[in-house]
């Protein structure tokens, strides 16, 4: 049978193997870390540096296909890898979703609404754009940024100064705060051949930073519904995207007057879409195998309400008190170490519709 390549070894390589496996295909991982989740349930692996031209051909030579379950692979594995063989997604959006300043402008560009932000480089830069979109507005790193880490919240009144030690120097983007009543997603998958596939939007919770709670039916207005899935669809046609890709949005506004602004896109599988799993005809993590395999997409049809729940840290440690629970779907990612901010597992529950 085939195998994929899949860079990266956490818990969404850890599903996608699993998925594949489901598939009748072998998963082929790449990661530094040894004790990496993915190695637990995969065929193959390879333990190396990102940056090890010699191992990443010899990984290439013996998969047919690669792909990625972090947005932060070095530009240059994407290029060697790509030689050999397909890579999905490809090098474009994988550029565009590592850099905030890429990702914004591009979205701008395409007639799609964002949080305002500028670009800043220094701590005049920043004290100017303040002037522009004053406060209270979010400072960020333009790239390596996760779980709210690399970001700073600038309040009136806090000089420039401060927020710019906060990151270290390194090169920012400054957003102006959205008012948003909710935080949703677009899940999606577009085939090799076009074909597009989104699932319904997930509204999105989250504490300290980290997602807490994905829900559906989100219960959007149904212009803004559309407006976000078809934001989703834009970018995705614009990059000539194959596989899945999430896109993370702010609802502004309640009622039909509400409207959407993207906040960032993650080009893969993406921690809201975990619910998938038991909670629609086709996993998010079989349709980005069918995708990058150039196979039909599945269904993305909801199954019923759902309730999808991380397990961060020691929350992980109540994991059989969950599986007493009827209805439960408990998922283990059998980390060693239940470090504090640590997505360690999930829960979901499908309620049927109506209840
Ligand atoms: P992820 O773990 O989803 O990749 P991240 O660290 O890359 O997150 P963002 O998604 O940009 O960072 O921001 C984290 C959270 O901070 C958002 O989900 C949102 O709650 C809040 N936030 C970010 N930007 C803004 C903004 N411009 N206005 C208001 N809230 C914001
Ligand atoms: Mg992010
Ligand atoms: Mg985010």
């Amino acid at each position: 049978g085939a195998t994929i390549g899949i860079l990266g070894g956490g818990q969404l390589g850890r599903m996608l193997a699993l998925a594949a496996a489901n598939l009748g295909l072998k998963s082929h991982i790449f990661c530094p870390d040894p004790h990496s989740p993915a190695f637990d349930v995969a065929a193959a692996r390879t333990v190396a540096e990102y940056d090890d031209e010699t191992a990443l051909r010899a990984f290439a030579e013996a998969v047919d296909v690669v792909t990625y379950e972090f947005e932060n692979v070095p530009a240059r594995t994407a290029e060697v890898v790509a030689a050999s063989r397909p890579l999905h997604p490809g090098a474009r959006a994988l550029a565009t979703a590592q850099d905030r300043l890429a990702e914004k402008t591009f979205a701008a560009e395409l007639g799609i609404p964002t949080a305002p932000f500028r670009a800043v480089a220094s701590e005049a830069e920043l004290a100017r754009a303040l002037g522009e979109l004053g406060a209270p507005a979010i400072l960020k790193t333009r790239r390596f940024g996760y779980d709210g880490k690399g970001q700073v919240r600038i309040e009136p009144g806090m000089a420039a100064g401060e927020a710019w030690a906060h990151l270290g120097g390194a090169p920012a983007i400054l957003e102006g705060f959205v008012a948003f009543s909710r935080e949703i997603s677009i899940v999606a998958a577009r085939g090799r051949d076009g074909a597009f596939a989104a699932y319904e939007p997930c509204w999105n919770e989250h504490r300290n930073g980290i997602l807490d709670v994905t829900r559906l039916p989100a219960g959007l207005p149904s212009a803004a519904e559309r407006a976000a899935v078809d934001a989703a669809q834009a970018i995705a046609e614009a990059l000539d995207y194959v596989g899945v890709i999430a896109v993370e949005m702010f609802v502004v506004g309640e009622g039909e007057r509400a409207s959407v602004a993207v906040n960032e896109i993650a080009p893969r599988v993406h921690n809201s879409g975990h619910w998938t799993i038991e909670g629609a005809e086709t996993s998010q993590f079989e349709q980005h195998v069918r995708a990058i395999c150039g196979w039909p997409l599945g269904s993305t049809a909801r199954r019923g309400r759902i309730e999808m729940r991380n397990l961060i840290g020691a929350e992980i440690e109540a994991w059989s008190e969950i599986l007493a629970q009827p209805g439960a779907h408990l998922h283990h990612y059998g980390k060693a170490k239940a470090r504090p901010g640590r997505k360690m597992g999930h829960v979901t529950v499908v309620a049927p519709e109506g209840t």
